[in-house]
Formats: C-alpha cells, sequence, structure tokens
C-alpha cells in the first residue's frame, strides 16, 4: 500500500494502519505545514494517533509525516503521563481533579520497595484533598493529624471494595458508571 502527496510518500507495508487514516494523511500533512504538528494531531481519535505513532516508529515516510508522527507519540505519552498523575493510588479513579501528592506520577512499579505513610516522604507534599471515588484523604489518613494510626492505600482501597465501591462523592460520578459499584469493573 502506498500513497503519494504532493511531497510526501508513504511506504507499505503499515501493519496497522487503517484505510481511514490512510486517507485523512494528506490534509493532516497539509494542516502541519501551517500549525504545531500536536495541535494538528490533537483532536484525533486515539487509534488514529496510535497509527500515526506507529507510522512515525516505523520511519516512514517524508520529513512531514515524521513530524505528525513523533507528535503523536509525544501527545500519547503525555496523556498517560497526566493519567497516572491523577490516578487514585488508593482505588484506582483516574478523575482527581490534581495529582494527590506534588510529585506522584503513579505508583511504583511491581518490585519496588513498599511504601510506608505519611507518603509525603515519597511523593512530597499532599494535596490535602479526598478521593471523589473512595474518599481517600491525601495527607490526611495516612498522616492525621490527630494522632491515630495512618491507613496504607491498599487497607483502605480493600475495606472500600469490601464495602461495595460506593462512592464517597457521588455527584463526581461519571455517567455511565455502575451506581452501586463505581467506575471499576475488576
Ligand atoms: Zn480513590
Amino acid at each position: 500500500m502506498t500513497v503519494t502527496g504532493s511531497s510526501y510518500r508513504i511506504p507499505a507495508p503499515l501493519s496497522g494502519v487503517g484505510r481511514e487514516l490512510l486517507d485523512l494523511l494528506p490534509g493532516l500533512v497539509e494542516a502541519a505545514r501551517t500549525t504545531p504538528p500536536l495541535a494538528v494531531v490533537h483532536r484525533l481519535p486515539p487509534d488514529r494517533q496510535d497509527a500515526l505513532a506507529r507510522l512515525s516508529e516505523a520511519g516512514a515516510g517524508s520529513p512531514e509525516l515524521a513530524r505528525l508522527g513523533s507528535a503523536a507519540a509525544r501527545l500519547r505519552a503525555l496523556r498517560a503521563a497526566a493519567r497516572a498523575a491523577r490516578t487514585c493510588p488508593a482505588c484506582g479513579f483516574d478523575g482527581l481533579d490534581g495529582p494527590p501528592y506534588l510529585a506522584f506520577e503513579g505508583l511504583p512499579q511491581d518490585g519496588a520497595a513498599p511504601l510506608v505513610p505519611p507518603y509525603a516522604v515519597a511523593f512530597g507534599d499532599p494535596s490535602g484533598t479526598r478521593c471523589p471515588c473512595c474518599g481517600y484523604g491525601f495527607g490526611l489518613d495516612d498522616d492525621p493529624a490527630d494522632g491515630s494510626p495512618p491507613v496504607t492505600f491498599e487497607a483502605w482501597g480493600a475495606r472500600w471494595r469490601a464495602r461495595g465501591r460506593p462512592w464517597s462523592d457521588p455527584a463526581r460520578r461519571p455517567s455511565g458508571s455502575d451506581p452501586a459499584t463505581g467506575v471499576h469493573g475488576g
């Protein structure tokens, strides 16, 4: 499959790149002449962004296409990082208003040393807010001001799941999620 344009060329084979994306490419390349590549790709559906990023990884095509591809890959990485930083470490809800701790970028991967409260030691200043889903208080439940024992993410999450995953702030429940059990299926 080869598509040519006035100044770019996409060599075959392009596994996983849909016909729809190929049809879109001439317009995208044209738009990228006058608009920053990130701005061109950021409105594309995620699957198209993935396909563009793969195009770039394959080293396919022209410099214009390569710029679009690296913009798509960068956007994808930034979005994943932003999502990880706003994912509750106790319940997995990924819609926190901001990072629960100043330097929080998601929980450490398996194999890292276990975290011990207070979590400010690992992640910096806590937000002092509560997760709208499970209700964990960042800097509140891991470092209680009244001297009561700290509660770990794991213990809080387990207790919350055992209670049937009730929303701490039902007004924040995304539409379409199960009212009784929150957003998390598994
Ligand atoms: Zn939570």
